[in-house]
């Protein structure tokens, strides 16, 4: 059996852990990434901590590897670009660091492309050979998995699934693209349709739920409020739904995917958002392709990061 460290870098937190090739956390480490200290070597310095815990747990035969998910966009060396919430986490050849100092296989790969990866080998996409993940949270992110490969451009591996136009006058995107999915069906995007139906004086719980200041509403109030039979929150998690499900309806039509899994925290809202995706993919998209695609919440739960990180290493 082989063992890998898995490390997920995230704004705040980095987790990372000892994994078997069959997907099994052996132990686990979890550091601040300490952004705010402005440095990126004492992100790291950080980084170095967690694998050095964890070499400690390593088995006599050794590591097969490191496979690290970051934020921002990788090229094929391993070099990474544009990644705002990391200190100088720009043109950074974090494969080459790492590789050079710990002297095993190194991958490094878009957060959420691992994501994709990682739930191909070891989650909800276990057993296909094509899929799409997307991950749905304050951003909407995706990664595509074609014919047991995970999916890469000429030269950056992001694939920036929520920044599909699903329509083309729509609003502005922060990304400065129009009618992006992301700006139909990201967190905010989510908020504001609850607070627009608040201030029209409809009448819902959720008025209650974020004690009368609607700046402090969360997704997850609009889960609890639909839970409890809340007329506007069901509409909103429909409406967002139907956007997500024109967005499904696309990517079957591109990729003929056995499974669509969808994870990240606005996945919580379960069936009052997968209804509404199935439904218009099967009503939209292409008959043979609708018919034969399974639209399922991710399967990695909490050490997702850890396990996809890992997952890199098990591609070769
Ligand atoms: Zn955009």
């Amino acid at each position: 059996m082989k063992t890998a460290i898995g490390l997920d870098l995230g704004g705040t937190f980095i987790k990372a852990g000892l994994v078997t090739d069959e997907g099994t956390v052996r132990a686990r480490v979890e550091l601040p990434t300490r952004a705010e200290d402005n440095d990126r070597d004492v992100v790291l310095d950080q980084m170095r901590t967690a694998v050095d815990r964890l070499r400690e747990h390593a088995p006599p035969s050794g590591l097969a590897g490191i496979g690290i998910g970051t934020p921002g966009v990788v090229d094929s060396r391993g070099v990474v670009y544009e990644s705002p919430n990391l200190p100088d986490w720009d043109n950074l050849p974090l494969r080459d660091i790492f590789s050079s100092e710990y002297r095993v296989p190194v991958v490094v790969e878009n957060d959420v492309n691992s994501i994709a990866w990682g739930e191909f080998l070891f989650g909800a996409g276990r057993g296909s050979r094509s899929m799409v993940c997307l991950t749905l949270g304050t951003g909407i992110g995706g990664g595509v998995v074609s014919n047991g490969r995970l999916l890469r451009g000429a030269e950056f591996s992001a694939i920036e699934i929520g920044h599909t136009t699903i329509d083309y006058r729509g609003p502005r995107c922060k990304c400065g693209n129009i009618g992006c999915i992301e700006a139909f069906a990201g967190k905010d995007a989510i908020v504001a349709r609850a607070t627009a139906a608040i201030s029209q004086g409809r009448k819902t719980i959720l008025s209650d739920l974020c004690g009368g200041d609607t700046s402090r509403m969360t997704p997850k109030m609009l889960y609890e409020a639909a839970g409890r039979g809340d007329a506007v929150a069901r509409e909103v998690w429909e409406d967002v739904g139907v956007c997500l499900g024109a967005l499904c309806t696309t990517l079957v039509n591109l990729f003929n995917p056995e499974k669509i899994v969808i994870g990240g925290g606005i996945s919580g809202a379960g069936d009052f958002l997968f209804q509404p995706i199935r439904r218009t993919v099967a009503e939209r998209a292409f008959r043979n392709m609708s018919a034969m695609v399974s639209i399922v919440p991710a399967g990695l739960g909490t050490d997702t990061g850890i396990i996809s990180g890992a997952a890199l290493v098990f591609q070769q």
